[in-house]
Formats: structure tokens, sequence, C-alpha cells
């Protein structure tokens, strides 16, 4: 506490990102970063654009971007936003369109950002209990007076999908409330929910280049929503910074939007490791949810989650333990190359079967 800081700053909780440790080589399983490099033409445009035209401001309006976006989505350029990272997207939708005098309704266990967005904007937060099974309980986002919702598919840390189908009756009984769909998994063996934005005016797609385009360092996101919700972003988004995404990024990103094939590639091999190391895991006694996005979240009945993590951690392998309630006997595990989630089999194995 200092006495500099505004009340505001004073009640923050921030978010804890996973640990970036750089006391010795670890093999990096905790923060669903892709095990494989960006496409070599991302790496390609970004080096052409370091040059002289670094003294000049990037377009604030991402105009070639945002074409590419459009196009690739076959939406029109006025139903696309871009912003820094999905979360920079996520913290300017809470800003443009959630309601402070009525609950915004989200899972209890979920991506932990979305309660500190509500707490830095002032908004109450409901939320809503997954069943026994982590499901999210879609009914109880159509019966619970809300001001809007987030709801990430797959879900963070349990991995599970829901069918785009089963979103419809949510949008559709929140015609006055903005949803929120975070796509940020989508790519490893969902459908998104993107077709849907023109059916329905109250939903926002969110997505990002972090996860299965191998850009978490370039910090690139983007929504996808009608006219409307598009505009309330640029509204919020101009009301802090013009230029959320600089030259360097702009020119990778859209590489990384064109590299279809490679994209294609990578995110199949990840999902293809995924199975076989989820199937590896079930071997050994653990519970595995069905997972489809680029991490698996696992328990194993006899050995204590944190134990686990902590012989881990010792043996060079990292992985995400959430002190939380519920999930206090489960592991977040990102999906690395094969050759890593062997190395990390062969760990776990000699923890659980000494
Ligand atoms: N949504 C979810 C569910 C996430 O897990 C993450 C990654 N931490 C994000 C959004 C944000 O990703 P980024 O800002 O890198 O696009």
């Amino acid at each position: 506490m200092s006495k500099f800081w505004s009340p505001l700053a004073a009640k923050l909780v921030p978010y804890v990102p996973g640990e970036q440790p750089k006391d010795k080589k670890y093999i990096k399983l905790n923060t669903n970063e892709n095990p494989y490099p960006p496409s070599p033409k991302v790496l390609e445009a970004i080096q052409a654009a370091v040059n002289e035209d670094l003294r000049l401001y990037p377009d604030p309006t991402c105009q070639q971007l945002i074409d590419t976006l459009a196009d690739y989505h076959k939406l029109s350029s006025k139903e696309v936003f871009v912003g820094n990272g999905s979360d920079e997207v996520l913290a300017f939708a809470f800003a443009a369109f959630f309601d402070p005098a009525k609950p915004v309704l989200f899972a209890d266990i979920t991506y932990s950002f979305y309660k500190v967005y509500a707490e830095f904007y002032g908004l109450q937060a409901d939320l809503v209990p997954l069943d026994e099974q982590f499901r999210i309980p879609l009914d109880e986002f159509m019966n619970r007076e809300n001001g809007g919702i987030v709801i990430p598919n797959p879900n963070a840390p349990t991995a599970m999908l829901i069918p785009v189908d089963d979103l419809r009756p949510v949008l559709a009984h929140n015609q006055n409330q903005v949803v929120i769909i975070d796509e940020a998994y989508i790519d490893f063996g969902g459908e998104s929910a993107a077709a849907l934005v023109r059916e329905y005016p109250n939903l926002l797609v969110v997505q990002t280049l972090s996860k299965s385009r191998s850009l978490a360092g370039l910090r690139v996101g983007w929504a996808l929503g009608s006219e409307e919700l598009i505009d309330g972003l640029n509204r919020v988004k101009n009301s802090f910074n013009s230029y959320t995404i600089d030259r360097l990024a702009l020119a990778g990103a859209i590489a990384a939007m064109e590299d279809e094939s490679y994209f294609l590639e990578t995110a199949a091999k990840v999902s293809a490791t995924r199975e076989a190391t989820s199937a590896a895991l079930r071997e050994l006694g653990f519970i595995v949810t069905d997972s489809k996005a680029n991490f698996l979240f696992v328990s194993h009945p006899n050995v204590e989650a944190e134990t686990l993590f902590l012989k881990l951690r010792e043996q060079g392998v990292l992985v995400r333990y959430f002190k939380q309630l519920r999930i206090d006997r489960f592991l977040r595990v990102s999906i690395g190359t094969d050759d890593e989630m062997d190395a990390f089999l062969h760990a776990v194995k000699a923890i659980v079967q000494p």
C-alpha cells in the first residue's frame, strides 16, 4: 500500500500469469504457449518491417490487418476489431458493454482475468458453478438476471468444449446483453461461433494469435461482432490509446493469417500430441478431462496435485497448479512437442509409480 495509489489502484487484485523462471532451462508446460515456432513467413514479414518507417506511428485503424481478418472470417471490416492480445480486447469489451447495475455472469472456474476486469471496472460478478463434471451449466446463463456474459470456449483451465449450437439458446435468451465467447483455444478441435455473428447482434467472438499461431510474444487479438459492438470497442480503445498495435506486430499478424497451411499443420500436431498424452496419462491412472484445447486438465487419485507440481518442477518440468477451491487436486499441463511430452510422462511415471 502506498499513499500515492489512487483508491482504484489500492483495491485492485491483479491477475498472476504463469511463471517464466530464468534460473535454469525448463520444459515449459505452464502457460499454454505453442511449442512450435511461428510461421517463417511471419518472421520474414517482421524483418522486412524493421526499417526507417519505425519513426512513424503505426496505422491507428489497423486497416490492413482488419481487412485480412475480415476476409478470413468472411465478414466485413466493420465487424472486426483488433487489440494488443485478446486480454486487451476483453478488457475493452468489459468497459464497452457491461452494465454496472447488474452482475456480469461467468463460471466459477474459468479464466481468472474475468474477475480482475470486473473488479477494475467496479462491476458485480455472479459466478456460475460448473457442474460436478466441470461442464458449464448453460441453463444458468438463461435464468439469471445479468448485465453481460463471458463464456470461454473451450473453457480454461478445464479444456472442455461446448458445441457451437449449444450456445444459440444463450444468445437468444440474452438479446439485450452482450455475450462474449472467448475462443483463445478454439483452433485445437472446436468450431468457432464466428459464423453466428450476423445472426446474433449481441454476440462478440474473441480470438488470438497467441496459441494456435504461436505468437504469444507478438500480442495480437481480435473481436468479431455486429457493427454496433465494434463501434463500442473503438470508442473505448480511442479513449485509452490510439496505437495499440505496433508496426512490427501488424506486419507479423497479417503474415500469420495468410499462412493457413502452416497454421493447420502445427495446430494438428498439437492436437495429435494432446490425444497421445491424454491416453498415456489415463493409462497411469489419471483423470483427464476431454480436452479440445492445447492443454490438459489432470488429476491423480493417489498423488496430490501440489506434490506432483513441486516434484516435476524439481526435475525441470513446469506445469500450472491453482491452489483454488474445487480444482486443487488438478494440474493444467500445456501440450509441448512429442519429445517434451515424453520427458513429462517419464517424470510423471516415476512419481506416481515409484
Ligand atoms: N482468454 C483465455 C481463456 C486465455 O487463457 C488467455 C491466455 N492467458 C487469453 C484469453 C489471453 O490471451 P492473449 O492476451 O495472449 O491473446
